[in-house]
Protein backbone atom coordinates (compact mmCIF):
# COMPACT_ATOMS: atom_id res chain seq x y z
CA UNK A 1 0.00 0.00 0.00
CA UNK A 2 1.42 3.59 -0.79
CA UNK A 3 1.83 5.33 2.69
CA UNK A 4 2.61 9.00 3.54
CA UNK A 5 4.35 9.56 7.06
CA UNK A 6 4.25 12.45 8.75
CA UNK A 7 6.96 14.29 11.11
CA UNK A 8 7.13 17.48 12.62
CA UNK A 9 10.68 17.20 13.23
CA UNK A 10 13.75 17.02 10.70
CA UNK A 11 14.65 13.83 11.54
CA UNK A 12 12.54 11.01 11.90
CA UNK A 13 12.19 8.66 14.55
CA UNK A 14 10.46 10.10 17.97
CA UNK A 15 12.63 8.52 21.03
CA UNK A 16 14.85 7.09 18.24
CA UNK A 17 16.10 9.65 16.66
CA UNK A 18 19.64 10.61 18.87
CA UNK A 19 21.24 13.59 18.38
CA UNK A 20 24.87 15.06 17.93
CA UNK A 21 26.94 17.43 19.51
CA UNK A 22 29.96 18.26 17.62
CA UNK A 23 31.86 14.82 16.97
CA UNK A 24 29.99 12.82 19.67
CA UNK A 25 26.71 10.94 18.77
CA UNK A 26 23.83 10.50 21.48
CA UNK A 27 21.10 8.16 21.62
CA UNK A 28 18.08 10.03 23.47
CA UNK A 29 16.45 6.80 24.77
CA UNK A 30 17.71 3.47 24.07
CA UNK A 31 19.41 2.33 27.40
CA UNK A 32 18.98 -1.93 26.15
CA UNK A 33 16.81 -3.52 23.95
CA UNK A 34 14.57 -6.85 23.83
CA UNK A 35 13.20 -8.92 21.96
CA UNK A 36 15.80 -7.47 19.16
CA UNK A 37 17.73 -10.58 18.70
CA UNK A 38 17.68 -13.53 16.55
CA UNK A 39 14.18 -15.12 17.82
CA UNK A 40 13.02 -12.14 19.14
CA UNK A 41 9.53 -10.82 18.20
CA UNK A 42 11.47 -7.13 16.97
CA UNK A 43 13.80 -9.43 14.86
CA UNK A 44 10.99 -11.28 13.31
CA UNK A 45 8.78 -8.07 11.97
CA UNK A 46 11.67 -6.36 10.94
CA UNK A 47 13.50 -9.64 9.02
CA UNK A 48 10.28 -9.64 7.44
CA UNK A 49 10.53 -5.90 5.94
CA UNK A 50 14.23 -6.48 4.99
CA UNK A 51 16.93 -9.14 6.13
CA UNK A 52 19.20 -6.13 6.20
CA UNK A 53 17.79 -4.47 8.87
CA UNK A 54 20.05 -2.90 11.66
CA UNK A 55 21.60 -6.12 13.96
CA UNK A 56 21.19 -5.46 17.70
CA UNK A 57 24.59 -7.24 19.12
CA UNK A 58 23.76 -9.36 22.87
CA UNK A 59 24.60 -7.96 25.89
CA UNK A 60 27.06 -10.23 28.01
CA UNK A 61 27.41 -7.62 31.16
CA UNK A 62 23.77 -5.93 31.64
CA UNK A 63 23.23 -4.25 34.47
CA UNK A 64 25.53 -3.31 38.01
CA UNK A 65 23.19 -2.69 41.19
CA UNK A 66 24.99 -0.33 43.53
CA UNK A 67 23.38 0.09 46.53
CA UNK A 68 25.13 1.15 49.52
CA UNK A 69 27.83 -0.82 50.11
CA UNK A 70 26.01 -3.37 47.97
CA UNK A 71 27.44 -3.95 44.85
CA UNK A 72 26.38 -6.96 42.24
CA UNK A 73 26.82 -7.49 38.21
CA UNK A 74 24.18 -9.26 36.64
CA UNK A 75 25.90 -11.01 33.56
CA UNK A 76 23.81 -13.54 30.82
CA UNK A 77 24.77 -15.67 32.96
CA UNK A 78 22.46 -14.79 36.24
CA UNK A 79 23.55 -17.79 38.46
CA UNK A 80 26.70 -16.06 39.11
CA UNK A 81 25.04 -13.21 40.51
CA UNK A 82 22.64 -15.42 42.91
CA UNK A 83 25.93 -17.14 43.64
CA UNK A 84 27.53 -13.88 44.92
CA UNK A 85 24.34 -12.99 46.61
CA UNK A 86 24.46 -16.42 48.61
CA UNK A 87 28.20 -15.69 49.93
CA UNK A 88 27.43 -12.53 51.24
CA UNK A 89 23.88 -13.20 52.68
CA UNK A 90 24.28 -16.92 53.22
CA UNK A 91 21.23 -16.85 55.80
CA UNK A 92 19.14 -15.80 52.35
CA UNK A 93 20.53 -18.44 50.39
CA UNK A 94 17.41 -20.48 50.01
CA UNK A 95 15.56 -17.83 48.89
CA UNK A 96 17.73 -16.39 46.52
CA UNK A 97 17.67 -19.85 44.74
CA UNK A 98 13.45 -19.86 44.75
CA UNK A 99 13.84 -16.78 43.75
CA UNK A 100 16.00 -17.17 40.58
CA UNK A 101 14.31 -20.28 39.74
CA UNK A 102 11.24 -18.00 39.56
CA UNK A 103 13.27 -15.58 37.55
CA UNK A 104 14.17 -18.07 34.99
CA UNK A 105 10.42 -19.44 35.33
CA UNK A 106 9.20 -16.11 34.10
CA UNK A 107 12.08 -15.83 31.53
CA UNK A 108 10.97 -18.88 29.99
CA UNK A 109 7.55 -17.37 29.43
CA UNK A 110 8.80 -13.81 28.66
CA UNK A 111 10.96 -15.18 26.30
CA UNK A 112 7.95 -17.19 24.51
CA UNK A 113 5.81 -14.15 24.34
CA UNK A 114 7.02 -13.17 20.80
CA UNK A 115 4.15 -15.54 20.18
CA UNK A 116 1.44 -13.81 21.35
CA UNK A 117 1.78 -10.43 19.73
CA UNK A 118 -0.87 -10.49 17.69
CA UNK A 119 -3.43 -8.10 18.96
CA UNK A 120 -7.49 -9.97 19.57
CA UNK A 121 -8.64 -7.59 16.95
CA UNK A 122 -6.82 -8.94 14.09
CA UNK A 123 -8.29 -12.39 14.37
CA UNK A 124 -11.09 -14.46 13.70
CA UNK A 125 -13.50 -15.80 16.54
CA UNK A 126 -12.50 -19.08 16.53
CA UNK A 127 -8.31 -17.32 16.31
CA UNK A 128 -9.62 -15.20 19.20
CA UNK A 129 -10.47 -18.56 21.58
CA UNK A 130 -7.88 -20.34 20.87
CA UNK A 131 -5.27 -17.44 21.29
CA UNK A 132 -7.29 -16.83 24.51
CA UNK A 133 -6.59 -20.57 25.56
CA UNK A 134 -3.11 -20.46 24.89
CA UNK A 135 -2.41 -16.91 26.52
CA UNK A 136 -4.03 -18.35 29.76
CA UNK A 137 -1.96 -21.32 30.36
CA UNK A 138 1.26 -19.02 29.09
CA UNK A 139 0.37 -16.95 31.81
CA UNK A 140 -0.12 -19.64 34.73
CA UNK A 141 3.04 -18.87 36.12
CA UNK A 142 2.37 -15.01 36.76
CA UNK A 143 -1.02 -15.99 38.31
CA UNK A 144 0.09 -16.01 41.86
CA UNK A 145 2.04 -13.21 41.74
CA UNK A 146 1.57 -10.47 39.65
CA UNK A 147 -0.60 -8.73 42.31
CA UNK A 148 2.49 -8.56 44.78
CA UNK A 149 4.47 -5.82 45.49
CA UNK A 150 8.33 -6.27 45.97
CA UNK A 151 8.66 -6.34 49.45
CA UNK A 152 5.97 -8.90 49.96
CA UNK A 153 7.59 -11.30 47.25
CA UNK A 154 11.06 -10.76 48.09
CA UNK A 155 10.09 -11.43 51.79
CA UNK A 156 7.69 -14.54 50.73
CA UNK A 157 10.43 -15.77 48.86
CA UNK A 158 12.72 -15.75 52.00
CA UNK A 159 14.67 -12.94 51.89
CA UNK A 160 16.33 -11.09 55.05
CA UNK A 161 15.54 -7.57 55.26
CA UNK A 162 18.93 -6.13 54.53
CA UNK A 163 18.85 -7.93 51.58
CA UNK A 164 15.90 -5.96 50.00
CA UNK A 165 17.36 -2.92 49.41
CA UNK A 166 19.10 -4.08 46.65
CA UNK A 167 15.94 -3.69 45.12
CA UNK A 168 14.85 -0.21 47.22
CA UNK A 169 13.54 1.26 43.64
CA UNK A 170 11.47 -1.64 42.51
CA UNK A 171 7.60 -1.15 43.76
CA UNK A 172 6.67 -5.09 42.37
CA UNK A 173 7.79 -7.95 42.34
CA UNK A 174 7.80 -8.83 38.73
CA UNK A 175 9.85 -5.81 37.90
CA UNK A 176 12.51 -7.71 40.12
CA UNK A 177 11.60 -11.24 38.18
CA UNK A 178 11.20 -10.42 34.43
CA UNK A 179 14.82 -8.16 34.31
CA UNK A 180 16.46 -11.49 35.74
CA UNK A 181 14.36 -13.27 33.57
CA UNK A 182 15.30 -11.76 30.65
CA UNK A 183 18.94 -12.10 31.49
CA UNK A 184 18.01 -16.20 31.80
CA UNK A 185 17.22 -16.20 28.31
CA UNK A 186 19.64 -13.69 26.76
CA UNK A 187 17.25 -11.34 25.89
CA UNK A 188 18.85 -8.15 26.14
CA UNK A 189 20.27 -6.30 22.94
CA UNK A 190 23.03 -3.53 22.45
CA UNK A 191 21.12 -0.73 19.98
CA UNK A 192 22.95 -1.38 16.79
CA UNK A 193 26.13 0.15 15.32
CA UNK A 194 25.33 4.34 15.02
CA UNK A 195 23.00 4.39 17.93
CA UNK A 196 19.26 3.63 17.92
CA UNK A 197 18.38 6.10 15.45
CA UNK A 198 20.02 3.15 12.65
CA UNK A 199 16.38 2.09 13.08
CA UNK A 200 14.55 4.76 11.91
CA UNK A 201 17.29 5.74 8.92
CA UNK A 202 16.74 2.27 7.59
CA UNK A 203 12.58 2.13 7.97
CA UNK A 204 12.88 5.39 5.82
CA UNK A 205 15.21 3.71 3.32
CA UNK A 206 12.46 0.64 3.14
CA UNK A 207 9.68 3.37 2.91
CA UNK A 208 11.10 5.43 0.32
CA UNK A 209 12.12 2.39 -2.06
CA UNK A 210 8.85 1.34 -1.81
CA UNK A 211 7.69 4.27 -3.46
CA UNK A 212 5.88 5.56 -0.60
CA UNK A 213 6.74 9.34 1.27
CA UNK A 214 8.24 10.38 4.64
CA UNK A 215 7.20 14.11 4.47
CA UNK A 216 9.13 15.88 7.13
CA UNK A 217 8.62 19.31 8.80
CA UNK A 218 4.73 18.61 8.67
CA UNK A 219 3.02 18.56 12.47
CA UNK A 220 -0.28 16.63 11.59
CA UNK A 221 -2.76 19.08 13.44
CA UNK A 222 -6.66 17.76 12.07
CA UNK A 223 -7.81 14.77 10.88
CA UNK A 224 -10.31 15.21 8.08
CA UNK A 225 -13.62 13.76 8.42
CA UNK A 226 -16.50 13.12 6.38
CA UNK A 227 -19.88 11.20 6.52
CA UNK A 228 -18.33 9.14 9.27
CA UNK A 229 -14.86 8.78 7.91
CA UNK A 230 -11.58 9.61 8.04
CA UNK A 231 -10.41 11.11 4.57
CA UNK A 232 -6.82 12.52 5.34
CA UNK A 233 -4.74 15.00 7.51
CA UNK A 234 -3.77 18.61 7.49
CA UNK A 235 -0.58 19.53 8.73
CA UNK A 236 -0.02 23.00 10.72
CA UNK A 237 1.73 24.00 6.99
CA UNK A 238 -1.57 23.49 5.52
CA UNK A 239 -0.50 20.81 3.59
CA UNK A 240 -3.36 17.77 3.17
CA UNK A 241 -2.88 14.35 2.60
CA UNK A 242 -5.89 12.58 1.48
CA UNK A 243 -5.87 8.92 2.74
CA UNK A 244 -7.91 6.00 2.74
CA UNK A 245 -6.85 5.28 6.03
CA UNK A 246 -5.21 7.17 8.97
CA UNK A 247 -2.96 6.08 11.45
CA UNK A 248 -2.20 8.36 14.35
CA UNK A 249 1.12 7.08 16.11
CA UNK A 250 1.97 9.93 18.47
CA UNK A 251 0.56 11.05 21.73
CA UNK A 252 -3.25 9.50 22.11
CA UNK A 253 -5.30 12.86 24.00
CA UNK A 254 -3.69 15.18 21.52
CA UNK A 255 -5.42 12.64 18.98
CA UNK A 256 -8.73 12.91 20.66
CA UNK A 257 -8.86 16.05 21.85
CA UNK A 258 -7.14 18.08 19.48
CA UNK A 259 -6.97 16.65 15.96
CA UNK A 260 -10.37 14.74 15.94
CA UNK A 261 -13.61 17.15 15.57
CA UNK A 262 -14.74 18.48 19.39
CA UNK A 263 -17.25 15.96 20.33
CA UNK A 264 -16.71 12.93 18.44
CA UNK A 265 -14.72 11.10 20.95
CA UNK A 266 -17.31 10.28 23.85
CA UNK A 267 -16.43 12.46 27.25
CA UNK A 268 -15.99 9.36 29.33
CA UNK A 269 -12.99 8.08 27.05
CA UNK A 270 -11.53 11.23 27.37
CA UNK A 271 -11.86 11.30 31.37
CA UNK A 272 -10.31 8.03 31.63
CA UNK A 273 -7.19 8.91 29.21
CA UNK A 274 -6.53 12.51 31.29
CA UNK A 275 -6.68 10.24 34.31
CA UNK A 276 -4.42 7.64 33.20
CA UNK A 277 -1.38 5.56 35.14
CA UNK A 278 1.72 6.73 32.56
CA UNK A 279 5.22 6.39 32.94
CA UNK A 280 7.22 9.21 33.99
CA UNK A 281 9.77 11.20 32.06
CA UNK A 282 13.06 11.79 32.73
CA UNK A 283 15.93 13.91 32.45
CA UNK A 284 18.65 13.02 30.60
CA UNK A 285 22.43 13.85 30.80
CA UNK A 286 24.53 13.28 27.66
CA UNK A 287 28.59 13.86 28.37
CA UNK A 288 31.13 13.56 25.39
CA UNK A 289 34.44 12.45 27.36
CA UNK A 290 37.90 13.09 26.32
CA UNK A 291 38.68 9.92 27.01
CA UNK A 292 37.47 6.92 26.69
CA UNK A 293 34.81 5.69 29.38
CA UNK A 294 36.91 2.72 30.51
CA UNK A 295 39.70 5.21 31.95
CA UNK A 296 36.78 6.19 34.32
CA UNK A 297 36.27 2.52 34.89
CA UNK A 298 32.85 2.14 32.61
CA UNK A 299 31.92 -0.67 31.18
CA UNK A 300 29.28 -2.36 28.89
CA UNK A 301 26.84 -2.21 31.11
CA UNK A 302 24.36 -0.10 32.78
CA UNK A 303 24.91 0.83 36.44
CA UNK A 304 21.93 1.18 38.51
CA UNK A 305 22.86 3.73 41.35
CA UNK A 306 20.63 3.93 44.79
CA UNK A 307 20.82 4.40 48.85
CA UNK A 308 18.49 2.90 50.54
CA UNK A 309 16.53 3.94 53.17
CA UNK A 310 13.91 6.28 50.97
CA UNK A 311 9.95 5.12 50.18
CA UNK A 312 10.25 3.33 47.07
CA UNK A 313 8.67 6.12 45.36
CA UNK A 314 10.43 8.67 45.77
CA UNK A 315 13.50 6.95 43.73
CA UNK A 316 11.56 7.74 40.62
CA UNK A 317 9.75 11.11 41.89
CA UNK A 318 12.53 13.59 40.25
CA UNK A 319 14.46 14.68 43.16
CA UNK A 320 18.11 14.45 42.18
CA UNK A 321 19.46 13.22 45.21
CA UNK A 322 17.58 10.41 45.90
CA UNK A 323 16.34 9.72 42.37
CA UNK A 324 17.89 5.95 41.17
CA UNK A 325 20.30 6.65 37.93
CA UNK A 326 21.59 4.74 35.33
CA UNK A 327 25.06 5.33 34.35
CA UNK A 328 25.45 4.16 30.73
CA UNK A 329 28.86 4.53 28.70
CA UNK A 330 27.53 3.68 25.24
CA UNK A 331 31.07 3.61 23.57
CA UNK A 332 31.67 0.57 25.97
CA UNK A 333 29.48 -1.47 23.36
CA UNK A 334 29.85 0.57 20.72
CA UNK A 335 32.74 2.88 19.69
CA UNK A 336 31.79 4.90 16.38
CA UNK A 337 29.57 6.93 18.43
CA UNK A 338 32.89 9.38 19.86
CA UNK A 339 35.39 10.27 17.64
CA UNK A 340 38.70 8.15 18.32
CA UNK A 341 40.28 8.35 22.05
CA UNK A 342 37.09 9.74 23.32
CA UNK A 343 34.01 8.35 24.87
CA UNK A 344 30.76 9.22 26.07
CA UNK A 345 28.35 8.61 28.85
CA UNK A 346 24.83 9.10 29.71
CA UNK A 347 23.39 10.24 33.36
CA UNK A 348 19.75 9.51 33.59
CA UNK A 349 16.81 9.33 36.16
CA UNK A 350 13.18 9.57 36.47
CA UNK A 351 11.40 13.17 36.45
CA UNK A 352 8.19 14.68 35.67
CA UNK A 353 6.69 17.94 34.19
CA UNK A 354 4.87 18.59 37.44
CA UNK A 355 8.24 19.43 38.76
CA UNK A 356 9.35 23.49 38.84
CA UNK A 357 11.28 23.60 36.23
CA UNK A 358 10.56 27.44 36.02
CA UNK A 359 9.02 27.92 32.54
CA UNK A 360 6.92 30.56 31.65
CA UNK A 361 3.47 30.93 31.70
CA UNK A 362 2.89 29.59 28.24
CA UNK A 363 5.49 26.41 28.67
CA UNK A 364 8.73 28.31 27.11
CA UNK A 365 11.95 28.08 27.95
CA UNK A 366 13.02 30.73 30.43
CA UNK A 367 16.87 31.55 31.55
CA UNK A 368 15.72 29.85 34.91
CA UNK A 369 14.37 26.75 33.50
CA UNK A 370 17.98 27.12 31.55
CA UNK A 371 19.49 27.27 35.31
CA UNK A 372 17.30 24.57 36.93
CA UNK A 373 18.04 22.09 34.19
CA UNK A 374 21.72 22.54 35.08
CA UNK A 375 21.49 22.55 38.74
CA UNK A 376 19.47 19.39 39.04
CA UNK A 377 22.02 17.75 36.14
CA UNK A 378 25.61 18.59 38.72
CA UNK A 379 23.56 17.05 41.43
CA UNK A 380 23.24 13.59 39.49
CA UNK A 381 26.91 14.09 38.34
CA UNK A 382 28.26 14.76 42.02
CA UNK A 383 26.81 11.89 42.80
CA UNK A 384 28.06 9.77 39.76
CA UNK A 385 31.34 11.24 40.61
CA UNK A 386 31.42 10.52 44.64
CA UNK A 387 30.13 6.55 43.99
CA UNK A 388 31.88 6.04 40.67
CA UNK A 389 34.47 7.94 39.09
CA UNK A 390 36.09 10.17 40.78
CA UNK A 391 37.82 13.04 38.66
CA UNK A 392 34.63 12.74 36.02
CA UNK A 393 33.98 16.67 35.77
CA UNK A 394 37.96 16.79 34.54
CA UNK A 395 36.50 14.72 31.70
CA UNK A 396 33.79 16.33 30.34
CA UNK A 397 34.05 18.38 26.45
CA UNK A 398 30.44 18.37 26.21
CA UNK A 399 27.54 18.06 28.13
CA UNK A 400 23.70 18.41 27.33
CA UNK A 401 20.47 17.91 29.49
CA UNK A 402 17.01 16.97 28.29
CA UNK A 403 14.34 17.53 30.93
CA UNK A 404 11.09 16.67 30.87
CA UNK A 405 10.24 19.53 29.18
CA UNK A 406 12.80 18.64 26.81
CA UNK A 407 11.01 15.04 26.06
CA UNK A 408 7.59 16.80 25.69
CA UNK A 409 8.90 19.10 22.92
CA UNK A 410 10.67 17.06 20.73
CA UNK A 411 8.12 14.12 20.89
CA UNK A 412 4.68 15.79 22.24
CA UNK A 413 3.98 12.44 24.52
CA UNK A 414 2.18 13.89 27.12
CA UNK A 415 4.19 15.29 30.24
CA UNK A 416 6.97 13.76 28.46
CA UNK A 417 5.85 10.03 29.42
CA UNK A 418 8.79 7.58 28.39
CA UNK A 419 6.93 4.75 27.62
CA UNK A 420 3.12 6.03 27.85
CA UNK A 421 0.84 3.72 29.48
CA UNK A 422 1.80 1.51 32.60
CA UNK A 423 0.41 -2.05 31.98
CA UNK A 424 -1.34 -2.09 35.39
CA UNK A 425 -5.13 -3.62 36.03
CA UNK A 426 -6.48 0.05 36.48
CA UNK A 427 -5.42 1.53 33.37
CA UNK A 428 -6.20 -1.93 31.31
CA UNK A 429 -9.65 -2.26 33.15
CA UNK A 430 -10.03 1.45 31.67
CA UNK A 431 -9.54 0.23 28.26
CA UNK A 432 -6.23 3.34 27.87
CA UNK A 433 -4.45 2.08 25.35
CA UNK A 434 -6.48 0.54 22.12
CA UNK A 435 -5.89 0.20 18.52
CA UNK A 436 -9.91 0.94 17.17
CA UNK A 437 -11.04 4.73 16.99
CA UNK A 438 -14.35 6.48 16.71
CA UNK A 439 -13.60 5.80 12.57
CA UNK A 440 -13.97 2.56 11.36
CA UNK A 441 -10.98 3.57 9.02
CA UNK A 442 -8.72 5.48 11.67
CA UNK A 443 -6.45 3.25 13.93
CA UNK A 444 -4.09 3.88 16.72
CA UNK A 445 -0.15 2.83 16.74
CA UNK A 446 3.23 3.68 18.39
CA UNK A 447 3.57 3.23 22.48
CA UNK A 448 0.07 4.56 23.10
CA UNK A 449 -1.94 1.56 21.17
CA UNK A 450 -0.35 -0.96 23.96
CA UNK A 451 0.77 -0.71 27.42
CA UNK A 452 4.27 -0.99 28.88
CA UNK A 453 6.10 0.93 26.11
CA UNK A 454 9.69 0.63 24.50
CA UNK A 455 10.92 -0.48 21.35
CA UNK A 456 9.39 -3.97 21.71
CA UNK A 457 6.21 -2.55 22.00
CA UNK A 458 6.37 -0.57 19.79
CA UNK A 459 6.74 -2.35 16.95
CA UNK A 460 4.40 -4.85 18.63
CA UNK A 461 1.64 -1.80 17.85
CA UNK A 462 2.90 -0.87 14.49
CA UNK A 463 2.96 -4.24 13.52
CA UNK A 464 -0.86 -4.72 14.54
CA UNK A 465 -1.96 -1.24 13.36
CA UNK A 466 -0.60 -2.61 9.95
CA UNK A 467 -2.63 -5.96 10.26
CA UNK A 468 -5.60 -3.72 10.83
CA UNK A 469 -5.47 -1.54 7.67
CA UNK A 470 -4.69 -4.53 5.69
CA UNK A 471 -7.78 -6.57 6.87
CA UNK A 472 -10.12 -3.30 6.23
CA UNK A 473 -8.47 -3.15 2.83
CA UNK A 474 -8.17 -6.97 1.62
CA UNK A 475 -4.28 -6.20 1.26
CA UNK A 476 -3.08 -9.87 0.52
CA UNK A 477 0.46 -8.95 2.71
CA UNK A 478 -2.53 -9.15 6.17
CA UNK A 479 -2.37 -12.92 5.57
CA UNK A 480 1.59 -13.20 4.81
CA UNK A 481 2.31 -10.68 8.06
CA UNK A 482 0.40 -12.47 10.73
CA UNK A 483 2.14 -15.59 9.62
CA UNK A 484 5.31 -13.69 10.89
CA UNK A 485 4.07 -12.82 13.73
CA UNK A 486 2.23 -16.35 14.52
CA UNK A 487 5.13 -18.00 14.10
CA UNK A 488 6.34 -19.97 17.06
CA UNK A 489 9.72 -19.34 18.58
CA UNK A 490 12.74 -22.06 18.80
CA UNK A 491 13.10 -21.64 22.29
CA UNK A 492 16.11 -20.98 24.01
CA UNK A 493 16.96 -18.74 20.84
CA UNK A 494 17.77 -15.91 22.55
CA UNK A 495 20.76 -17.84 24.76
CA UNK A 496 23.66 -16.11 24.99
CA UNK A 497 26.13 -16.70 21.74
CA UNK A 498 23.57 -16.79 19.29
CA UNK A 499 24.38 -15.45 15.80
CA UNK A 500 22.51 -12.70 14.66
CA UNK A 501 20.91 -13.65 10.84
CA UNK A 502 21.42 -10.92 8.46
CA UNK A 503 21.02 -10.40 4.66
C1 LIG B 1 14.90 8.39 28.36
C2 LIG B 1 14.22 7.19 27.75
C3 LIG B 1 14.76 5.93 27.95
C4 LIG B 1 14.16 4.82 27.34
N1 LIG B 1 14.75 3.60 27.46
C5 LIG B 1 14.30 2.56 26.72
C6 LIG B 1 15.03 1.35 26.66
O1 LIG B 1 16.10 1.22 27.25
N2 LIG B 1 14.54 0.33 25.89
C7 LIG B 1 13.36 0.45 25.19
O2 LIG B 1 12.96 -0.49 24.49
N3 LIG B 1 12.64 1.61 25.24
C8 LIG B 1 13.08 2.65 25.98
N4 LIG B 1 12.39 3.84 25.99
C9 LIG B 1 11.05 3.90 25.39
C10 LIG B 1 11.05 3.94 23.87
O3 LIG B 1 12.00 4.85 23.41
C11 LIG B 1 9.65 4.33 23.39
O4 LIG B 1 8.66 3.57 24.03
C12 LIG B 1 9.49 4.13 21.89
O5 LIG B 1 10.58 4.66 21.18
C13 LIG B 1 8.18 4.76 21.44
O6 LIG B 1 8.13 4.82 20.04
P1 LIG B 1 6.89 5.51 19.32
O7 LIG B 1 7.22 5.57 17.90
O8 LIG B 1 5.63 4.82 19.73
O9 LIG B 1 6.75 6.97 19.96
P2 LIG B 1 7.75 8.21 19.94
O10 LIG B 1 9.14 7.77 19.88
O11 LIG B 1 7.32 9.07 21.08
O12 LIG B 1 7.43 8.94 18.59
C14 LIG B 1 6.28 9.74 18.41
C15 LIG B 1 6.43 10.42 17.07
O13 LIG B 1 5.23 11.12 16.79
C16 LIG B 1 5.62 12.38 16.24
N5 LIG B 1 4.50 13.33 16.45
C17 LIG B 1 4.10 13.91 17.60
N6 LIG B 1 3.08 14.75 17.37
C18 LIG B 1 2.84 14.70 16.03
C19 LIG B 1 1.92 15.37 15.16
N7 LIG B 1 1.03 16.25 15.62
N8 LIG B 1 1.96 15.08 13.83
C20 LIG B 1 2.84 14.17 13.33
N9 LIG B 1 3.73 13.51 14.11
C21 LIG B 1 3.73 13.79 15.44
C22 LIG B 1 6.86 12.76 17.02
O14 LIG B 1 7.59 13.78 16.36
C23 LIG B 1 7.57 11.43 17.05
O15 LIG B 1 8.37 11.22 15.91
C24 LIG B 1 12.96 4.98 26.57
C25 LIG B 1 12.44 6.25 26.38
C26 LIG B 1 13.07 7.35 26.95
C27 LIG B 1 12.51 8.73 26.69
Amino acid sequence: MRVCVVEPELRPGGYLAGFKRKKFLFDSAIHWLNQCGPGGFVHKVFGHIGLDHPVAPPLQRIRRMKCGDMDYLLTDQPDAMREALCKDFPGSAPGLHKLFDKARQIGDRMSRYSEFNRAFETRNLFGKAFAGMRLALWGLPFARIYKKTAVEGLTEFGLERELLDLWCSEIDILSVLVPLGWAYYGDYQAPPEGGSMAYPRWLVEKIEAAGSTVLLRHRVEEILVKDGLATGVRTHKDAVIEADYVLAACDLETVYEKMLPKGMVPDELLGKLRNADLYPSSVTVSLGLDCPASDLGFGQEMIFLSEPGHDRQAYSDGDPNIAGISVLAPTERDSTMAPEGKGTLTVYCSATMKQDWKLGPNNERTPEYKAAKKAFAEVLLKRVETELAPGLPDHVEIMDVATPVTHWRYTHNRGGSIMAAKPNKANMQAKVAHYRTVLPNMFLSGHWAEYGGGVPIAVKAAANASLLVMKAAKQPGFSELARVMDEPDVRGRYRPGTKAITG
